[in-house]
C-alpha cells in the first residue's frame, strides 16, 4: 500500500487536491453572485509557451535559489534547535543563575505547572518514569477500543520544549530526598547500563511532589496476584487484552460449559465513577461489538459490580439513578457485599447487613477477568517523605502528605505536594482561641461586638478557609451564639462558634480537577514569588467546575455547579453529549482533539477493534 508521505511526494496527492479544488471551484461557481472586478493597472508580461526558454539568466536563478534556501534554512534551524548547551548533566550552565524547580511526576498537577510556571524566571525540571501525560478521565473507553491509546497520551517533552529556555525532562524515578542539602536522588527506569542501575542527585531551590498515589487494595489477600486495575495505560491495554483473550478461549470446542461461564464471567470491584465507567464501556463492546462476533456466546457473559455501601456512585447526588441503566443493560450490582479474599477460583464476598450481630456467610463468584477499582493508597515515596518529616507530629496523614493552604508541604522548606499524593490542612482555629479572641476584641472589653466579630472573619478568612463558608453569613453565626441577645458574645460562645466552623472544613477530592488547579496556582505563585518575594500571594482555591461519569448505552450522569446554581443534576443522552463535548475540549492540543473526536467516528461507523496485540 502506498503511504500518504510517498503519495505526496510523488504528486499524486496534489494532482488529486488540484482536481478536487477545480471541481469545488466548478460547483461554487454555479451558486456564485457575479463579483465587480475593481481595474487594476497590470504590467504587461511577455506569455511563456512550453520550450520557451525562461526569461530570467540561469545562473541569477541559482543564485536566488541559494539565497532562499539559506534563508528558509535558517528559520527552520531558528525554530527547532534545542536549546542544549544550557545544559550539562541537569546542571545549569549559562548564566544568570535562575532559581531551580524540580518537579516529580508528570501527570495532571506536574503538567498544569510545567505549561504555567515561567521559564525565564526558573530552570525548571522535570523527573518523571512516564514520559507522558496520561488523560485518565477517558481511560476506561481505552479497555474496549472505543479510544485508541495514543489519543489519550501526550508526550510531555513536547511542554518541556520553549523557544530559548526548555524545561529538562528525566526519565527516572524519584527515590528520595534530602531535605537538608535540599537534593532529590532519582534513579533510571530502563536498565540499559549493563543492568546496572544508575542513581543521579539533583539539587533544587524548590521541590514540586506530585507523584499520585497507588492502588488500595485495603490489605485484601489475592488481589495484586488476581485481579486487573484501572490507573496506567498498561492496566488498559491488558484489561483490553484479557476481555479478548477469554473470549477466544470460552470459543475453542473443549472447554467445558462451567469454563465457559466461568471465562465470560467479569466482575468489577468498586462502584465509584472508575469502576462504574469500565462496567459502563464493558457492557457496551459486549452489546455493540462482542455479541456480532461471538453470538453463541453472549448468553454465557455475566458482568457484576460489588460495592460496599448502599449504592453504587455514591459521591454522586442521590437523584442520580444510574443502577436503572445498568439494570437495563443485564449487570448485576450488588451492592452491601464487601470482598474479603480473591483466588484463582474466584472472589469470596460477604453481604454486609446493617445491624445484624453475626457476620453473614461468604459467597464465591468466579471469574474471568476482575477489575479492582476501591480507591487509592499512599504513594511509596510519599511515604518516605512522611516518614522523615515527624509523622507523629507534623505529617500525621497516613494517607496523604499534608500541606498548608499555599500548598508547602508541612514540616519542609521551600517543598511543596499537590495532587492526588497531598490533602489540605488547614490550622484549626480552636489551637488559637484565645489569641484569635484577643485579637478581635479591638476595645479590649472581654467581649466581642458584631462589628469585631465581622472584622473578625474578614481579617482571618485567608488564613482559615474552613470560615469561608460563614464569610457572607457572620451576622447569622453571630446571632446564633448570642442566645442571650446580649448584642455580644464571650470567650465561651466564642469558642462555639470556631468549634462549629472548624468541623465544616473540606477535604478535596483526588481529581484531575483539583490536581490541575493546584499545578496552575502553584506556578503562579511561584512566578509571582520570583518577582516580589515579601508581596502577599491568597491561598489556594479549589473552584469545582461539576463531575461527569459515563454510565453507558450513550448515557452518561453530569452535576454542574456555577455562581448562580449550586447544583444541577443532569442523567441520560444529553449529559452524555456534554461529557463528551467538555472531554473534547479539555484534551491539551488539538492533535488529541482530533484523535479523539476522530476515534469516536471510527467507533460509530466500524465498530471496536477485536484483534489482539
Ligand atoms: P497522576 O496524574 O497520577 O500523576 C502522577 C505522576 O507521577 C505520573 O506521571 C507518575 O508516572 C509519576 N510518578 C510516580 N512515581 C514517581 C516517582 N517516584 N518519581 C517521579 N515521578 C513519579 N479525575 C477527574 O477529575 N475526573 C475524572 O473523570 C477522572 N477519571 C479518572 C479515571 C481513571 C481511570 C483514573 C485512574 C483516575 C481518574 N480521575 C479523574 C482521577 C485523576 O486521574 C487523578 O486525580 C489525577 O491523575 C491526579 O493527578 P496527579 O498529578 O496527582 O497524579
Ligand atoms: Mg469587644
Amino acid at each position: 500500500m502506498l503511504s500518504v508521505r510517498s503519495l505526496i511526494r510523488s504528486g499524486r496527492v496534489l494532482k488529486n487536491v488540484r482536481g478536487l479544488v477545480a471541481t469545488s471551484t466548478r460547483l461554487n461557481s454555479t451558486v456564485v453572485e457575479p463579483v465587480v472586478v475593481e481595474p487594476v493597472t497590470v504590467t504587461p508580461v511577455a506569455p511563456v509557451t512550453p520550450g520557451t526558454p525562461n526569461p530570467q539568466p540561469r545562473g541569477k536563478r541559482r543564485l536566488l535559489w541559494v539565497f532562499s534556501a539559506l534563508v528558509g534554512g535558517a528559520i527552520v534551524y531558528y525554530l527547532v534547535k534545542e536549546d542544549d548547551d544550557v545544559y550539562v548533566d541537569g546542571k545549569q550552565t549559562g548564566y544568570p543563575k535562575k532559581p531551580r524547580v524540580v518537579i516529580l511526576g508528570s501527570g495532571w498537577a506536574a503538567l498544569s505547572m510545567v505549561r504555567d510556571i515561567d521559564p525565564n524566571l526558573y530552570e525548571v525540571v522535570v523527573v518523571s518514569p512516564r514520559n507522558y501525560f496520561l488523560f485518565t478521565p477517558l481511560l476506561p473507553s481505552v479497555t474496549v477500543g472505543t479510544l485508541d491509546s495514543k489519543s489519550v497520551m501526550e508526550p510531555i517533552r513536547k511542554y518541556c520544549k520553549r523557544t530559548n529556555t526548555p524545561t529538562q525532562y528525566y526519565e527516572a524515578m524519584a527515590t528520595d530526598v534530602d531535605f537538608d542539602a535540599q537534593k532529590v536522588i532519582c534513579k533510571d527506569v530502563n536498565h540499559l547500563n549493563n543492568n546496572e542501575v544508575t542513581t543521579f542527585e539533583l539539587p533544587y531551590d524548590h521541590l514540586v511532589v506530585s507523584v499520585g498515589a497507588i492502588n488500595n487494595t485495603f490489605g485484601t489477600p489475592g488481589v495484586y496476584e488476581n485481579c486487573f486495575f484501572l490507573k496506567e495505560m498498561e492496566d488498559a491495554t491488558l484489561i483490553r487484552r484479557r476481555i479478548l483473550d477469554v473470549f477466544e478461549t470460552a470459543n475453542l470446542p473443549a472447554q467445558t460449559e462451567a469454563e465457559r461461564r466461568r471465562l465470560l464471567s467479569f466482575v468489577v470491584v468498586g462502584g465509584g465513577p472508575n469502576g462504574v465507567e469500565f462496567a459502563a464501556e464493558l457492557s457496551d463492546f459486549l452489546r455493540e461489538d462482542l455479541k456480532k462476533w461471538y453470538p453463541h456466546l453472549i448468553k454465557d457473559v455475566k458482568v457484576t459490580i460489588l460495592e460496599l455501601m448502599d449504592h453504587i456512585l455514591n459521591t454522586y447526588d442521590r437523584q442520580i439513578n444510574s443502577e436503572k441503566v445498568f439494570k437495563r443493560e443485564n449487570i448485576d450490582i450488588r451492592t452491601n457485599h464487601q470482598v474479603t479474599a480473591v483466588s484463582p477460583d474466584g472472589i469470596v464476598v460477604r453481604p454486609v447487613i446493617k445491624g445484624a450481630t453475626t457476620p453473614q456467610p461468604t459467597q464465591t463468584i468466579p471469574f474471568g477477568l476482575c477489575v479492582w477499582s476501591t480507591g487509592i493508597g499512599i504513594h511509596p515515596l510519599s511515604n518516605l517523605i512522611r516518614e522523615k518529616l515527624k509523622p507523629n507530629e507534623i505529617q500525621t496523614n497516613r494517607r496523604a502528605l499534608i500541606t498548608d493552604q499555599y500548598l508547602s508541604l508541612k514540616g519542609a522548606k521551600n517543598v511543596y505536594a499537590l495532587g492526588d499524593c497531598a490533602t489540605i490542612t488547614p490550622e484549626l482555629m480552636i489551637k488559637r482561641l484565645e489569641d484569635l479572641f484577643k485579637e478581635a476584641d479591638a476595645n479590649g472589653d472581654n467581649k466581642l461586638q458584631l462589628d469585631e466579630f465581622r472584622r473578625f472573619v474578614n481579617l482571618q478568612l485567608p488564613n482559615y478557609p474552613q470560615l469561608e463558608e460563614y464569610g457572607k453569613r457572620a451576622e447569622e453565626l453571630f446571632l446564633e451564639a448570642d442566645a442571650d441577645k446580649a448584642g455580644s458574645i464571650t470567650l465561651d460562645q466564642f469558642r462555639t462558634i470556631v468549634q462549629k466552623v472548624d468541623s465544616k472544613m473540606k477535604i478535596l477530592p483526588a481529581t484531575a480537577q483539583v490536581a490541575s488547579q493546584q499545578g496552575a496556582y502553584l506556578a503562579k505563585r511561584l512566578n509571582a514569588l520570583s518577582e516580589n518575594k515579601d508581596a502577599a500571594y491568597p491561598p489556594f482555591k479549589y473552584r469545582h467546575l461539576g463531575s461527569f461519569a459515563y454510565i453507558g448505552a450513550d448515557e452518561a450522569v453530569a452535576e454542574l455547579t456555577n455562581p448562580w446554581i449550586e447544583k444541577y443534576v443532569l442523567q441520560g443522552y444529553g449529559a452524555w453529549w456534554l461529557w463528551r463535548s467538555v472531554y473534547l475540549s479539555k484534551q491539551f492540543s488539538m492533535k488529541n482533539k482530533l484523535l479523539v473526536g476522530g476515534d469516536w467516528v471510527k467507533t460509530e461507523l466500524f465498530g471496536r477493534d477485536i484483534t489482539r496485540n
